[in-house]
């Protein structure tokens, strides 16, 4: 390990390896670190993501996806379940793997990479940090560089450490329980999504099969309600009346930051990707490939600024994820509050309004068309969203 890097890389989960490999391809020298043992473990995921996001970031390895996913069911509090055609199909990763061949990846384009490195510092100088400190197999070591990006995940310190304010409100933190499950009856194509007070306030509960008979199944609550309830206590009520005889292969919690993305994700020479940047999709709670999409963008600023010797040049980052993502997640964290707000009795509306439809109008463009006759001030932020056209 050298003393001083072009550019340093704190988290080696899919956005961090996702920067160091595409900043290391261009030539430069990046150290990537992970305070954990083992990437890609613990896994806190329920590890769904749609195939056309994932297609366009990185080639898909098969040994990646556990599960194929062709069918979405929505179910109402009331048991009701619409099946709306989405159009794409959808993937259940194997995140061991998955995360463990991104960073593998980063080291084959030329980035170096240490775990049990935990980053605790950084080193300021002036204005900028030149460096960071870290604990590395209990040794303690400072490490200089130009560019210093924190993706750090949900805990993220890197970016308070840099003066960024990165508070989630309470209500944004969806606070999630998952098992993985053995030995469930279930389709293997089909995901499941439970709405409703009594399995999941605020949030939802999700069945993600993975193949020989065994499920990511998970609740994420918004801490708003969760200070009332736990979502493992949800959870543990949904598994034993719906999986009794199910064994436990793994139980997790974790928390995802369902807000908009952060205002600063650069700040002098201090850039922040994925969780650490809030850059969740807000309404699903998927945060896997818009991390890695923002860490291309990341990437790229991070290589030109590099290249001109002009760290102003960064901020094309920031610009390129408004254009591309910011404005669109602002509206879902929008959308995200007013669903909220549905009581059990709107939530089973809709889905028999969606179930009275012709088979084929039950896509997912009838399933909002329903819920904006039953409530009609979503309109404008869906309109926004995904332009008029979707409404004709
Ligand atoms: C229960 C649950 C279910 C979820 N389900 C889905 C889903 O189905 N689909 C989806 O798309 N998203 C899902 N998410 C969200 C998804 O897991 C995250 O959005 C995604 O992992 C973010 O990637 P990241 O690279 O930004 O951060 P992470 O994957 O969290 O990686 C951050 C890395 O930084 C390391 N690190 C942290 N601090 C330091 C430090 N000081 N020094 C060194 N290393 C450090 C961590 O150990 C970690 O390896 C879920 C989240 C939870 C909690």
């Amino acid at each position: 390990m050298k003393d001083r890097y072009d550019v340093l890389v704190v988290g080696a989960g899919p956005a961090g390896s996702t920067v160091a490999r595409l900043v290391a391809r261009e030539g430069f020298s990046v150290l990537l670190l992970e305070k954990d043992r083992d990437v890609g473990t613990p896994v806190r995921c329920g590890e769904a993501v749609s195939n056309r996001s994932l297609e366009s970031i990185v080639d898909v390895d098969p040994r990646w996806i556990a599960a194929t996913i062709r069918r979405f069911r929505l179910v109402a509090p009331d048991g009701s379940c619409v099946e709306p055609d989405l159009g794409g199909h959808g993937y259940v990763l194997e995140r061991r793997l998955f995360d463990y061949d991104l960073a593998r990846m980063a080291v084959d384009a030329g980035a170096e990479l240490r775990t049990k490195a935990y980053v605790d510092g950084l080193l300021a100088d002036g204005g900028e940090y030149r460096g960071v400190t870290i604990s590395l197999n209990g040794e303690r070591r400072t490490v200089g560089a130009r560019i210093i990006v924190g993706a750090d995940g949900v805990e993220s310190r890197v970016g308070r450490w840099a003066g960024i304010d990165t508070t989630t409100p309470f209500r944004d933190m969806e606070c999630c329980a998952q098992m993985t499950l053995a030995d469930v009856d279930m389709e293997e194509d089909a995901c499941e999504f439970h709405f409703g007070t009594a399995v999941a306030p605020m949030g939802y509960l999700w069945i993600f099969p993975k193949g020989h008979r065994t499920a990511n199944i998970g609740v994420g609550v918004s801490g708003a309600a969760a200070k009332h309830k736990s979502p493992i206590r949800y959870l543990n009520e949904f598994v034993a009346r719906r999986f009794p005889r199910a064994g436990i292969l793994t139980t997790v919690a974790g928390g995802v930051p369902c807000a908009a993305t952060l205002e600063d994700i650069v700040r002098g020479n201090v850039v922040l990707v994925g969780d650490a940047a809030h850059q969740v999709n807000p309404m699903s709670g998927g945060g896997i490939t818009s991390g890695m999409h923002a860490a291309r963008m990341a990437a790229e600023a991070i290589a030109g600024a590099l290249r001109a010797g002009d760290l102003r040049l960064l901020a094309a980052y920031p610009k390129e994820w408004q254009r591309s993502h910011g404005a669109k997640h602002r509206t879902y964290h929008r959308m995200k509050e007013a669903v909220y707000r549905f009581p059990d009795e709107r939530l089973n509306a809709i889905a028999a309004g969606v179930l009275a439809l012709a088979p084929e109008q039950r896509t997912i463009w009838g399933v909002f068309r329903v819920a904006l006759m039953k409530h009609p001030a979503l309109v404008w932020d869906m309109a926004k969203t995904f332009g008029f056209s979707a409404f004709h």
